[in-house]
């Protein structure tokens, strides 16, 4: 059971973030991916991989939100970054017209220049999309070619947004989003649909604390040990054993990733 979207670099965990990592262990996660969203997250999440040699892996990239940020000395970072045996993937990039932080020219410009850095390194990428479907198709669909393998993570779309990623042959990535009883529900209903080879599963923690914990954290912030409870919910709404899940989950993890 591994989480592929652990953000262990957010001042969240400031204060006990080797503890954080111990209880995903005993929580019986497998593994853990640290996001890197911007040239000094991406750094700092390669050096904590560093610290949790064949548990923790990084990726290095700038988040769209962050895509203002971006330089031709951002490209030279992450391109260094890639070089270490930590980080498998370019990303989280992609784009979010939900919050707009940086511009959408700015978003689109970042965006394509992290697939071209994946694509010379031959990584695969990690993708982040909100609200922004058809652009983020158009953009990525000519480099996929290009790229051994593509995940977009924390995936909240309609239906025809998600058999669009899978007949482009993305992998998806779902976090508790999916269990909240408000704005979950249409997920829920396609999670039968994601193939067995192209599902992840994320906590995206320390955001979206799954809503249905019994008994509830009493902290608000989610952690990678709250995986298997997503394990679990998904494993139920899939008619699947969350064990047999699990295990398929870390090989499709491993796989992609490249992880040995
Ligand atoms: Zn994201």
């Amino acid at each position: 059971m591994f989480d592929i979207g652990v953000n262990l670099t957010s001042t969240q965990f400031a204060k006990d973030r080797e503890q954080v990592v111990k209880r995903a262990r005993a929580a019986g996660v497998t593994g853990m991916l640290i996001t890197g969203t911007n040239a000094l997250e991406s750094q700092q999440a390669q050096r904590l991989a560093q610290s949790h040699p064949d548990y923790c892996w990084s990726t290095a990239g700038v988040h769209p939100h962050h895509a203002s940020e971006w330089s031709a000395e951002t490209g030279n970072t992450l391109r260094r970054l890639a070089a270490s045996k930590e980080v498998v993937a370019i990303g989280e990039c992609g784009l979010d017209f939900n919050r707009n932080l940086s511009a959408h020219d700015q978003q689109e410009y970042a965006f394509e220049a992290q697939l071209a850095l994946a694509a010379e390194l031959n990584l695969p990428v990690f993708l982040h999309c909100r609200e922004a479907h058809e652009r983020f198709l158009a953009v990525l669909t000519p480099w996929l070619p290009k790229l051994p393998g593509a995940v977009v993570h924390c995936f909240t779309g309609t239906r025809p947004e998600l058999e669009a990623c899978l007949a482009a042959g993305l992998s998806v990535g779902i976090t508790g989003w999916v269990c909240d009883e408000r704005r979950g529900l249409e997920l829920r209903e396609l999670l039968p649909l994601i193939p067995a080879d192209k599902l992840m599963l994320e906590t995206d923690a320390p955001y979206l604390l799954p809503r249905d914990m019994h008994p509830r954290p009493t902290s608000r912030r989610n952690e990678p040990c709250f995986l298997p409870h997503i394990v679990q919910q998904v494993a139920g709404w899939r008619g699947e054993e969350a064990e047999a899940l699990a295990q398929q989950v870390d090989q499709n993890v491993r796989s992609l990733f490249s992880l040995t």
